[in-house]
């Protein structure tokens, strides 16, 4: 078996908000990946998505942003970073 050790070597300490990105789920928008928030648990899509919803969180809020290449949404092949 092989565990994702992008998902475990992350701390998580908020629960996502949603299972998808709020914003695309709200517009039925389109996403690739996604991202949680750190701080307030708000899911977004990567900037690899057209709406980019995770770095609009992050440049409204000023949360951090998560570094670059985590992903931390299990299922729908959240977890793709090459190896
Ligand atoms: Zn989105
Ligand atoms: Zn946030």
């Amino acid at each position: 078996m092989t565990a994702c050790e992008h998902i475990e070597s992350i701390d998580l300490e908020v629960r996502p908000s949603a299972d998808g990105c709020e914003d695309c789920l709200r517009t039925g928008g389109d996403w690739v990946h996604l991202r949680v928030c750190q701080q307030c648990g708000h899911v977004g899509c990567c900037d690899s998505s057209p709406n980019r919803h995770a770095t609009e969180h992050h440049r409204h809020t000023d949360h951090p942003p998560l570094p670059s290449g985590t992903t931390s949404v299990s299922g729908g092949g959240a977890c793709s970073r090459p190896s």
